[in-house]
Protein backbone atom coordinates (compact mmCIF):
# COMPACT_ATOMS: atom_id res chain seq x y z
CA UNK A 1 0.00 0.00 0.00
CA UNK A 2 1.48 3.31 -1.03
CA UNK A 3 0.20 6.57 0.60
CA UNK A 4 1.09 10.13 -1.20
CA UNK A 5 1.96 12.40 1.77
CA UNK A 6 2.08 12.26 5.89
CA UNK A 7 -0.35 15.34 6.87
CA UNK A 8 -2.60 13.87 9.63
CA UNK A 9 -4.43 12.12 7.53
CA UNK A 10 -1.58 10.35 5.71
CA UNK A 11 -0.29 9.09 9.67
CA UNK A 12 -3.40 8.11 10.98
CA UNK A 13 -4.31 5.92 7.82
CA UNK A 14 -1.01 4.43 7.93
CA UNK A 15 -1.22 3.62 11.55
CA UNK A 16 -4.67 1.86 10.80
CA UNK A 17 -3.70 0.07 7.44
CA UNK A 18 -0.53 -1.20 9.62
CA UNK A 19 -2.49 -2.47 12.07
CA UNK A 20 -4.70 -4.57 9.78
CA UNK A 21 -1.64 -6.28 8.39
CA UNK A 22 -0.90 -4.16 5.61
CA UNK A 23 2.72 -3.43 4.46
CA UNK A 24 2.53 0.58 4.24
CA UNK A 25 4.92 2.96 2.50
CA UNK A 26 4.46 6.87 3.07
CA UNK A 27 5.77 9.02 0.37
CA UNK A 28 5.75 12.92 1.34
CA UNK A 29 7.27 15.62 -0.45
CA UNK A 30 8.87 17.31 2.50
CA UNK A 31 11.53 16.48 5.62
CA UNK A 32 8.89 16.62 8.10
CA UNK A 33 5.76 14.83 8.73
CA UNK A 34 2.55 16.16 9.99
CA UNK A 35 1.76 18.28 6.75
CA UNK A 36 0.34 21.66 7.76
CA UNK A 37 0.19 20.38 11.59
CA UNK A 38 4.08 21.49 11.33
CA UNK A 39 6.78 22.65 13.44
CA UNK A 40 9.18 25.67 13.07
CA UNK A 41 12.56 26.29 15.33
CA UNK A 42 14.08 29.19 15.05
CA UNK A 43 15.99 31.81 17.37
CA UNK A 44 15.48 29.74 20.37
CA UNK A 45 11.70 29.93 19.69
CA UNK A 46 8.70 26.90 19.04
CA UNK A 47 6.35 27.34 16.77
CA UNK A 48 3.32 25.10 15.57
CA UNK A 49 2.96 26.26 12.52
CA UNK A 50 -0.68 24.93 11.63
CA UNK A 51 -3.12 23.74 14.03
CA UNK A 52 -3.54 25.54 17.57
CA UNK A 53 -6.73 24.08 19.32
CA UNK A 54 -7.17 20.74 20.22
CA UNK A 55 -10.75 19.55 20.40
CA UNK A 56 -12.34 16.18 20.45
CA UNK A 57 -9.52 14.38 22.03
CA UNK A 58 -11.54 10.74 21.96
CA UNK A 59 -10.55 10.84 18.52
CA UNK A 60 -7.36 10.48 18.33
CA UNK A 61 -7.23 8.16 21.41
CA UNK A 62 -9.40 5.77 19.59
CA UNK A 63 -7.07 5.67 16.78
CA UNK A 64 -4.20 4.83 19.42
CA UNK A 65 -6.40 2.15 20.49
CA UNK A 66 -6.78 0.67 16.66
CA UNK A 67 -3.42 -0.02 17.53
CA UNK A 68 -3.81 -1.46 20.61
CA UNK A 69 -1.59 1.30 22.40
CA UNK A 70 -2.81 4.18 24.68
CA UNK A 71 -1.99 7.86 23.59
CA UNK A 72 -1.37 8.82 27.17
CA UNK A 73 1.90 6.75 27.02
CA UNK A 74 2.94 8.74 24.17
CA UNK A 75 1.88 12.24 25.06
CA UNK A 76 0.34 14.24 27.17
CA UNK A 77 -2.80 16.06 27.24
CA UNK A 78 -3.41 19.03 29.04
CA UNK A 79 -6.54 20.63 29.52
CA UNK A 80 -7.57 24.40 29.11
CA UNK A 81 -9.46 26.47 31.13
CA UNK A 82 -9.38 29.72 30.32
CA UNK A 83 -10.24 28.39 27.32
CA UNK A 84 -9.69 31.59 25.07
CA UNK A 85 -10.32 35.49 25.47
CA UNK A 86 -12.59 37.87 22.53
CA UNK A 87 -11.66 41.16 22.62
CA UNK A 88 -14.21 43.21 20.08
CA UNK A 89 -14.02 45.84 17.76
CA UNK A 90 -14.87 48.28 20.89
CA UNK A 91 -12.02 46.70 22.69
CA UNK A 92 -14.49 44.49 25.45
CA UNK A 93 -13.70 41.53 26.01
CA UNK A 94 -14.97 38.18 27.09
CA UNK A 95 -13.36 35.26 27.98
CA UNK A 96 -14.54 32.19 27.13
CA UNK A 97 -14.39 29.39 30.24
CA UNK A 98 -15.65 26.27 30.69
CA UNK A 99 -16.38 26.66 34.06
CA UNK A 100 -20.55 27.50 33.17
CA UNK A 101 -21.00 29.82 36.15
CA UNK A 102 -17.84 31.84 35.63
CA UNK A 103 -18.81 32.13 31.85
CA UNK A 104 -22.70 33.04 32.24
CA UNK A 105 -21.16 35.85 34.75
CA UNK A 106 -19.25 37.34 31.56
CA UNK A 107 -22.14 36.83 29.29
CA UNK A 108 -24.57 38.27 31.53
CA UNK A 109 -22.63 41.40 31.37
CA UNK A 110 -23.14 41.58 27.91
CA UNK A 111 -26.29 40.43 27.05
CA UNK A 112 -28.83 40.88 30.52
CA UNK A 113 -31.23 37.91 30.68
CA UNK A 114 -29.45 35.90 28.61
CA UNK A 115 -28.70 32.81 30.24
CA UNK A 116 -31.56 30.59 29.31
CA UNK A 117 -31.22 31.65 25.50
CA UNK A 118 -27.42 30.76 26.01
CA UNK A 119 -28.51 27.02 27.91
CA UNK A 120 -30.56 26.71 24.25
CA UNK A 121 -28.18 27.30 22.35
CA UNK A 122 -26.09 24.64 23.98
CA UNK A 123 -28.69 22.27 24.20
CA UNK A 124 -29.55 22.99 20.16
CA UNK A 125 -25.84 22.49 19.57
CA UNK A 126 -25.52 19.27 21.58
CA UNK A 127 -27.92 17.85 19.66
CA UNK A 128 -26.28 19.04 16.03
CA UNK A 129 -23.14 17.76 17.40
CA UNK A 130 -24.50 14.29 18.28
CA UNK A 131 -26.77 13.72 15.52
CA UNK A 132 -24.02 15.31 13.43
CA UNK A 133 -21.05 13.42 14.24
CA UNK A 134 -22.90 9.76 14.33
CA UNK A 135 -25.36 10.23 11.20
CA UNK A 136 -23.07 12.62 9.25
CA UNK A 137 -19.20 12.87 10.13
CA UNK A 138 -18.47 9.00 10.91
CA UNK A 139 -20.26 7.58 7.82
CA UNK A 140 -18.55 6.90 4.77
CA UNK A 141 -21.95 7.11 2.23
CA UNK A 142 -20.84 4.57 0.13
CA UNK A 143 -24.01 4.51 -1.75
CA UNK A 144 -26.59 7.74 -2.63
CA UNK A 145 -29.23 6.18 -0.96
CA UNK A 146 -26.99 6.22 2.64
CA UNK A 147 -27.17 10.03 2.37
CA UNK A 148 -30.57 10.57 0.97
CA UNK A 149 -32.41 8.00 2.33
CA UNK A 150 -36.16 9.24 4.64
CA UNK A 151 -34.13 8.62 7.89
CA UNK A 152 -31.40 11.00 6.92
CA UNK A 153 -33.53 14.00 5.41
CA UNK A 154 -35.72 14.16 8.16
CA UNK A 155 -32.42 14.34 10.54
CA UNK A 156 -31.03 17.16 8.11
CA UNK A 157 -34.54 18.79 8.38
CA UNK A 158 -35.01 18.36 12.11
CA UNK A 159 -31.83 19.31 13.10
CA UNK A 160 -31.63 22.16 11.18
CA UNK A 161 -28.12 21.04 10.27
CA UNK A 162 -28.35 22.89 6.98
CA UNK A 163 -29.37 26.49 7.97
CA UNK A 164 -27.06 29.80 7.75
CA UNK A 165 -25.17 29.77 10.70
CA UNK A 166 -25.03 33.05 11.74
CA UNK A 167 -28.69 33.63 11.19
CA UNK A 168 -29.25 30.36 13.53
CA UNK A 169 -27.13 31.51 16.07
CA UNK A 170 -28.82 35.25 15.78
CA UNK A 171 -32.36 33.20 17.17
CA UNK A 172 -30.65 32.61 20.89
CA UNK A 173 -28.56 36.07 21.52
CA UNK A 174 -29.73 39.41 20.34
CA UNK A 175 -26.21 41.11 20.99
CA UNK A 176 -24.10 41.62 18.30
CA UNK A 177 -20.95 40.32 20.48
CA UNK A 178 -22.42 37.28 21.64
CA UNK A 179 -23.23 36.73 17.97
CA UNK A 180 -20.07 37.12 17.36
CA UNK A 181 -18.43 35.10 20.06
CA UNK A 182 -20.41 31.89 19.32
CA UNK A 183 -19.84 32.02 15.34
CA UNK A 184 -16.10 33.23 15.24
CA UNK A 185 -15.57 29.33 15.33
CA UNK A 186 -16.30 28.38 12.03
CA UNK A 187 -12.97 30.77 11.23
CA UNK A 188 -11.34 27.24 12.38
CA UNK A 189 -12.35 25.99 9.22
CA UNK A 190 -11.66 28.47 6.84
CA UNK A 191 -15.47 29.32 6.41
CA UNK A 192 -17.33 32.28 6.93
CA UNK A 193 -20.51 32.10 9.46
CA UNK A 194 -22.53 34.25 7.21
CA UNK A 195 -22.48 31.78 4.65
CA UNK A 196 -21.46 28.13 6.64
CA UNK A 197 -24.03 25.44 7.49
CA UNK A 198 -25.35 25.70 11.39
CA UNK A 199 -24.25 22.08 11.69
CA UNK A 200 -20.94 23.87 13.07
CA UNK A 201 -22.07 25.50 16.06
CA UNK A 202 -20.72 21.98 17.53
CA UNK A 203 -17.36 23.53 17.43
CA UNK A 204 -18.36 26.22 20.62
CA UNK A 205 -20.34 23.04 21.91
CA UNK A 206 -17.18 20.71 21.52
CA UNK A 207 -15.28 23.29 23.36
CA UNK A 208 -17.53 24.19 26.27
CA UNK A 209 -19.72 21.48 27.61
CA UNK A 210 -17.88 18.29 25.49
CA UNK A 211 -14.58 17.07 25.35
CA UNK A 212 -13.38 20.86 25.59
CA UNK A 213 -9.87 22.63 24.67
CA UNK A 214 -6.63 20.86 25.55
CA UNK A 215 -2.69 21.28 24.41
CA UNK A 216 -0.27 18.53 23.93
CA UNK A 217 2.70 18.77 26.60
CA UNK A 218 5.87 19.77 24.26
CA UNK A 219 3.47 21.84 22.11
CA UNK A 220 0.66 20.74 18.90
CA UNK A 221 3.88 18.81 16.99
CA UNK A 222 4.23 16.37 20.24
CA UNK A 223 0.82 14.78 18.73
CA UNK A 224 2.44 14.57 15.17
CA UNK A 225 5.63 12.86 16.91
CA UNK A 226 3.48 10.65 19.02
CA UNK A 227 2.30 9.31 15.79
CA UNK A 228 5.25 9.17 14.28
CA UNK A 229 6.41 6.93 16.89
CA UNK A 230 3.74 4.83 16.82
CA UNK A 231 3.70 4.34 13.03
CA UNK A 232 7.25 3.44 12.89
CA UNK A 233 7.04 1.33 16.24
CA UNK A 234 4.18 -0.60 14.02
CA UNK A 235 6.92 -0.91 10.83
CA UNK A 236 5.57 1.72 8.41
CA UNK A 237 8.03 2.83 5.91
CA UNK A 238 8.71 6.70 5.43
CA UNK A 239 10.11 8.21 2.38
CA UNK A 240 10.98 11.53 3.44
CA UNK A 241 11.99 14.73 0.59
CA UNK A 242 10.50 12.33 -1.93
CA UNK A 243 7.46 14.22 -4.21
CA UNK A 244 5.21 11.75 -5.70
CA UNK A 245 4.96 12.72 -9.42
CA UNK A 246 2.29 10.59 -10.54
CA UNK A 247 0.02 7.88 -9.87
CA UNK A 248 0.91 4.50 -11.86
CA UNK A 249 -2.49 3.57 -13.52
CA UNK A 250 -2.31 0.02 -15.45
CA UNK A 251 -5.53 -1.25 -17.03
CA UNK A 252 -7.82 1.16 -15.19
CA UNK A 253 -6.04 0.24 -11.73
CA UNK A 254 -3.63 2.05 -9.72
CA UNK A 255 -0.31 0.00 -9.13
CA UNK A 256 2.01 1.96 -7.45
CA UNK A 257 3.68 5.51 -8.01
CA UNK A 258 6.13 7.31 -9.59
CA UNK A 259 8.69 8.85 -7.48
CA UNK A 260 12.24 10.74 -8.88
CA UNK A 261 11.13 8.68 -12.30
CA UNK A 262 11.15 5.54 -10.80
CA UNK A 263 8.10 2.99 -10.29
CA UNK A 264 7.67 1.83 -7.13
CA UNK A 265 4.48 -0.83 -7.25
CA UNK A 266 1.70 -0.94 -4.64
CA UNK A 267 -1.63 -2.72 -4.32
CA UNK A 268 -3.17 0.37 -3.93
CA UNK A 269 -2.67 3.90 -3.43
CA UNK A 270 -4.06 5.99 -0.89
CA UNK A 271 -3.22 10.30 -1.85
CA UNK A 272 -3.52 12.32 1.30
CA UNK A 273 -1.83 15.08 -1.10
CA UNK A 274 -4.78 17.94 -1.41
CA UNK A 275 -7.41 15.93 -3.15
CA UNK A 276 -7.86 18.64 -6.25
CA UNK A 277 -4.22 18.43 -6.18
CA UNK A 278 -3.80 14.85 -6.59
CA UNK A 279 -6.79 14.83 -9.03
CA UNK A 280 -5.24 17.45 -11.55
CA UNK A 281 -1.24 16.62 -11.20
CA UNK A 282 -1.05 12.52 -9.66
CA UNK A 283 -3.91 11.21 -11.91
CA UNK A 284 -4.14 13.98 -15.05
CA UNK A 285 -6.69 13.02 -17.44
CA UNK A 286 -7.41 9.14 -15.53
CA UNK A 287 -9.42 11.44 -12.86
CA UNK A 288 -11.60 12.27 -15.53
CA UNK A 289 -14.45 11.02 -14.43
CA UNK A 290 -13.71 11.94 -10.70
CA UNK A 291 -13.55 15.59 -12.25
CA UNK A 292 -16.71 14.72 -13.98
CA UNK A 293 -18.04 14.06 -10.57
CA UNK A 294 -16.88 17.32 -8.95
CA UNK A 295 -15.42 19.83 -12.08
CA UNK A 296 -11.87 21.09 -10.36
CA UNK A 297 -12.96 24.43 -11.77
CA UNK A 298 -16.11 23.99 -9.84
CA UNK A 299 -15.20 23.36 -6.14
CA UNK A 300 -15.29 26.03 -3.92
CA UNK A 301 -12.58 27.18 -1.34
CA UNK A 302 -11.82 27.85 1.98
CA UNK A 303 -10.07 31.09 3.01
CA UNK A 304 -6.49 31.48 3.42
CA UNK A 305 -4.22 32.56 5.92
CA UNK A 306 -1.55 35.16 6.40
CA UNK A 307 0.69 33.89 9.13
CA UNK A 308 3.13 35.63 11.77
CA UNK A 309 5.63 33.63 13.72
CA UNK A 310 7.33 35.94 15.59
CA UNK A 311 9.45 35.65 18.94
CA UNK A 312 8.94 38.43 21.07
CA UNK A 313 11.25 40.15 23.46
CA UNK A 314 9.60 40.11 27.16
CA UNK A 315 6.24 38.48 28.72
CA UNK A 316 3.03 38.73 26.94
CA UNK A 317 1.12 39.75 30.19
CA UNK A 318 -2.29 40.85 28.27
CA UNK A 319 -3.15 38.15 26.25
CA UNK A 320 -4.17 34.18 27.07
CA UNK A 321 -2.95 30.89 25.56
CA UNK A 322 -5.17 31.38 22.77
CA UNK A 323 -7.08 35.38 21.70
CA UNK A 324 -8.99 36.59 18.98
CA UNK A 325 -9.46 39.92 18.05
CA UNK A 326 -12.43 40.93 16.23
CA UNK A 327 -13.20 43.51 13.85
CA UNK A 328 -15.14 46.24 14.75
CA UNK A 329 -16.51 45.40 11.17
CA UNK A 330 -17.26 41.83 11.86
CA UNK A 331 -19.60 40.94 8.87
CA UNK A 332 -17.57 43.18 6.36
CA UNK A 333 -14.26 41.52 7.00
CA UNK A 334 -16.04 37.91 6.35
CA UNK A 335 -17.95 39.66 3.00
CA UNK A 336 -14.25 41.21 1.50
CA UNK A 337 -12.95 37.55 2.30
CA UNK A 338 -15.54 35.29 0.93
CA UNK A 339 -17.24 37.33 -1.13
CA UNK A 340 -15.10 39.75 -3.25
CA UNK A 341 -11.65 37.75 -2.67
CA UNK A 342 -9.79 40.79 -1.46
CA UNK A 343 -7.98 41.49 1.58
CA UNK A 344 -10.03 43.03 4.39
CA UNK A 345 -9.34 46.46 5.18
CA UNK A 346 -10.18 45.99 9.19
CA UNK A 347 -9.06 42.19 9.60
CA UNK A 348 -10.16 40.00 12.64
CA UNK A 349 -7.42 37.65 13.87
CA UNK A 350 -6.07 35.18 15.53
CA UNK A 351 -3.34 35.35 18.25
CA UNK A 352 -1.75 32.58 20.18
CA UNK A 353 1.16 32.24 22.68
CA UNK A 354 1.41 28.60 23.09
CA UNK A 355 4.38 29.52 25.60
CA UNK A 356 1.94 30.21 28.41
CA UNK A 357 0.95 27.13 28.59
CA UNK A 358 4.77 25.22 27.32
CA UNK A 359 7.37 27.85 28.43
CA UNK A 360 9.93 25.77 26.53
CA UNK A 361 8.63 27.14 23.64
CA UNK A 362 10.39 30.49 24.23
CA UNK A 363 13.51 31.58 25.92
CA UNK A 364 13.53 32.55 29.61
CA UNK A 365 11.41 35.89 29.88
CA UNK A 366 10.28 35.73 26.10
CA UNK A 367 7.27 34.45 24.62
CA UNK A 368 6.47 33.09 20.92
CA UNK A 369 3.68 34.41 19.13
CA UNK A 370 1.76 32.83 16.17
CA UNK A 371 -0.35 35.55 14.71
CA UNK A 372 -3.31 33.98 11.82
CA UNK A 373 -5.13 36.66 9.68
CA UNK A 374 -7.83 34.75 7.42
CA UNK A 375 -7.28 35.89 3.75
CA UNK A 376 -8.56 34.84 0.85
CA UNK A 377 -7.28 32.08 -1.30
CA UNK A 378 -5.45 32.71 -4.50
CA UNK A 379 -7.29 34.37 -7.30
CA UNK A 380 -7.78 37.49 -9.48
CA UNK A 381 -7.73 40.49 -6.10
CA UNK A 382 -4.86 39.90 -4.82
CA UNK A 383 -1.15 39.35 -5.60
CA UNK A 384 0.99 38.84 -2.39
CA UNK A 385 4.42 39.76 -4.34
CA UNK A 386 2.29 43.37 -4.36
CA UNK A 387 0.37 43.27 -1.58
CA UNK A 388 1.98 41.63 0.80
CA UNK A 389 4.35 44.75 2.47
CA UNK A 390 1.29 46.69 2.72
CA UNK A 391 -0.60 44.28 4.63
CA UNK A 392 2.62 42.84 6.73
CA UNK A 393 2.67 47.03 7.84
CA UNK A 394 -0.86 46.50 8.66
CA UNK A 395 -0.54 43.43 10.56
CA UNK A 396 2.16 45.17 12.91
CA UNK A 397 -0.08 47.97 13.05
CA UNK A 398 -3.04 45.48 14.57
CA UNK A 399 -0.54 43.86 16.99
CA UNK A 400 0.31 47.27 18.09
CA UNK A 401 -2.88 48.94 18.64
CA UNK A 402 -4.70 46.03 19.60
CA UNK A 403 -2.55 43.91 21.31
CA UNK A 404 0.41 46.14 22.32
CA UNK A 405 2.95 44.07 20.91
CA UNK A 406 5.36 46.85 19.77
CA UNK A 407 7.54 45.93 16.60
CA UNK A 408 10.72 46.85 18.62
CA UNK A 409 10.01 43.51 21.09
CA UNK A 410 10.20 41.49 17.98
CA UNK A 411 13.28 39.54 18.19
CA UNK A 412 12.19 36.84 15.08
CA UNK A 413 10.05 36.94 12.72
CA UNK A 414 8.61 34.74 9.52
CA UNK A 415 6.07 35.37 7.38
CA UNK A 416 3.85 32.79 5.65
CA UNK A 417 1.00 33.77 2.74
CA UNK A 418 -1.11 31.75 0.95
CA UNK A 419 1.65 31.37 -1.76
CA UNK A 420 3.64 29.48 0.55
CA UNK A 421 0.48 27.13 1.79
CA UNK A 422 0.08 26.35 -1.99
CA UNK A 423 4.22 25.72 -2.39
CA UNK A 424 4.74 23.93 0.84
CA UNK A 425 1.98 21.51 0.96
CA UNK A 426 0.43 21.80 -2.83
CA UNK A 427 -2.64 23.27 -1.60
CA UNK A 428 -4.61 23.94 -4.00
CA UNK A 429 -5.69 27.80 -5.13
CA UNK A 430 -3.60 28.42 -1.35
CA UNK A 431 -6.63 27.52 0.47
CA UNK A 432 -5.42 26.65 3.79
CA UNK A 433 -7.73 24.44 4.84
CA UNK A 434 -8.94 22.42 1.54
CA UNK A 435 -12.34 22.95 -0.16
CA UNK A 436 -15.09 24.34 1.44
CA UNK A 437 -17.71 23.50 3.53
CA UNK A 438 -20.61 24.63 1.89
CA UNK A 439 -24.13 22.98 1.44
CA UNK A 440 -23.33 20.91 -1.65
CA UNK A 441 -19.61 20.22 -0.65
CA UNK A 442 -20.51 18.35 2.73
CA UNK A 443 -21.86 14.59 3.14
CA UNK A 444 -22.34 12.68 0.08
CA UNK A 445 -21.75 15.75 -2.12
CA UNK A 446 -17.94 15.57 -1.12
CA UNK A 447 -15.50 14.35 -3.20
CA UNK A 448 -15.43 11.02 -2.52
CA UNK A 449 -12.24 8.47 -0.82
CA UNK A 450 -12.32 6.61 -3.21
CA UNK A 451 -11.79 7.50 -6.84
CA UNK A 452 -14.85 6.65 -9.74
CA UNK A 453 -11.88 6.83 -12.37
CA UNK A 454 -9.17 4.76 -11.10
CA UNK A 455 -9.68 1.18 -9.42
CA UNK A 456 -7.25 0.89 -6.35
CA UNK A 457 -6.98 4.76 -5.68
CA UNK A 458 -8.25 6.13 -2.56
CA UNK A 459 -8.15 9.70 -0.58
CA UNK A 460 -8.02 11.00 2.71
CA UNK A 461 -7.77 14.43 4.06
CA UNK A 462 -8.65 17.74 4.60
CA UNK A 463 -10.83 18.10 1.22
CA UNK A 464 -12.33 14.55 1.40
CA UNK A 465 -15.13 13.17 3.30
CA UNK A 466 -15.48 14.21 5.92
CA UNK A 467 -14.45 17.07 6.10
CA UNK A 468 -11.41 19.79 7.48
CA UNK A 469 -9.88 19.97 10.75
CA UNK A 470 -7.70 16.92 12.12
CA UNK A 471 -10.15 15.42 14.43
CA UNK A 472 -12.46 15.20 10.92
CA UNK A 473 -9.58 14.26 9.17
CA UNK A 474 -8.75 11.62 11.48
CA UNK A 475 -11.95 10.03 11.54
CA UNK A 476 -11.73 9.86 7.54
CA UNK A 477 -8.71 7.72 7.99
CA UNK A 478 -10.69 5.30 10.02
CA UNK A 479 -13.46 5.37 7.32
CA UNK A 480 -10.96 5.09 4.38
CA UNK A 481 -8.43 2.29 6.03
CA UNK A 482 -12.28 0.39 6.35
CA UNK A 483 -12.51 0.75 2.78
CA UNK A 484 -9.57 -0.38 1.78
CA UNK A 485 -10.02 -3.15 4.07
CA UNK A 486 -12.92 -4.31 2.58
CA UNK A 487 -12.08 -3.73 -0.84
CA UNK A 488 -8.47 -4.68 -1.48
CA UNK A 489 -8.20 -7.13 1.64
CA UNK A 490 -5.10 -7.06 3.89
C1 LIG B 1 -3.04 27.90 9.78
C2 LIG B 1 -3.92 26.72 10.04
C3 LIG B 1 -4.52 26.57 11.27
C4 LIG B 1 -5.33 25.47 11.52
N1 LIG B 1 -5.87 25.31 12.76
C5 LIG B 1 -6.50 24.17 13.07
C6 LIG B 1 -6.86 23.90 14.41
O1 LIG B 1 -6.59 24.71 15.31
N2 LIG B 1 -7.46 22.73 14.69
C7 LIG B 1 -7.74 21.80 13.71
O2 LIG B 1 -8.27 20.73 14.02
N3 LIG B 1 -7.41 22.03 12.42
C8 LIG B 1 -6.78 23.18 12.08
N4 LIG B 1 -6.37 23.41 10.81
C9 LIG B 1 -6.76 22.45 9.75
C10 LIG B 1 -5.83 21.25 9.75
O3 LIG B 1 -4.50 21.68 9.73
C11 LIG B 1 -6.05 20.41 8.51
O4 LIG B 1 -7.42 20.12 8.31
C12 LIG B 1 -5.30 19.08 8.61
O5 LIG B 1 -4.04 19.25 9.19
C13 LIG B 1 -5.19 18.54 7.21
O6 LIG B 1 -4.44 17.36 7.22
P1 LIG B 1 -4.27 16.54 5.88
O7 LIG B 1 -3.60 15.26 6.23
O8 LIG B 1 -5.55 16.46 5.15
O9 LIG B 1 -3.38 17.43 4.90
P2 LIG B 1 -1.88 18.00 4.93
O10 LIG B 1 -1.51 18.44 6.27
O11 LIG B 1 -1.84 19.01 3.84
O12 LIG B 1 -0.99 16.75 4.52
C14 LIG B 1 -0.80 16.35 3.19
C15 LIG B 1 0.66 15.98 3.01
O13 LIG B 1 0.87 15.59 1.66
C16 LIG B 1 2.14 16.07 1.24
N5 LIG B 1 2.19 16.10 -0.22
C17 LIG B 1 1.54 16.94 -1.06
N6 LIG B 1 1.82 16.62 -2.34
C18 LIG B 1 2.67 15.57 -2.31
C19 LIG B 1 3.31 14.80 -3.30
N7 LIG B 1 3.16 15.02 -4.60
N8 LIG B 1 4.12 13.78 -2.89
C20 LIG B 1 4.30 13.52 -1.59
N9 LIG B 1 3.73 14.22 -0.60
C21 LIG B 1 2.90 15.23 -0.96
C22 LIG B 1 2.23 17.44 1.87
O14 LIG B 1 3.56 17.91 1.94
C23 LIG B 1 1.62 17.15 3.27
O15 LIG B 1 2.62 16.75 4.18
C24 LIG B 1 -5.56 24.51 10.51
C25 LIG B 1 -4.97 24.66 9.27
C26 LIG B 1 -4.15 25.75 9.04
C27 LIG B 1 -3.49 25.88 7.70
Amino acid sequence: MAIVGAGMGGLAAAIRLTAMGFEVEVFEKNGQTGGRMGRLEAGGFTFDTGPSLLLMTDTYRELFRSAGRDLDDYVKLIPLDGQYRVTFGDVDTLTIRRALPELIKEIERIEPGVTPNFYRFLEDACYKYRLGRSEFVERDFDKAKDFFGLRNLRLLLKTKAVNNYYRQVSKFFTSDKLRQAFSLQTMYLGLSPFEAPAVYSLLPYTELAEDGLWFPEGGMYALVGAMEKLAMELGVTFHMNSPVEKVVVTKGRARGVMVDGEEIEADAVLANADLPYAYRELLGERADSDFKLRKRGKLQYTASAYMLYLGIEGKLDNMLHHNFYLSERYRENFEAIFRDGRLPDDPSFYAVVPSKTEPRMAPEGMDSLFVLVPVPHLGPNVDWERDGEAFREKVYGLLERRCGVSRDRVVYEKVRTPLDWRDDYNLEEGAAFGIGHGIFQVGYFRPPMVSQAVEGMYFVGASTRPGTGVPLVTIGARLVAERIGREVGA
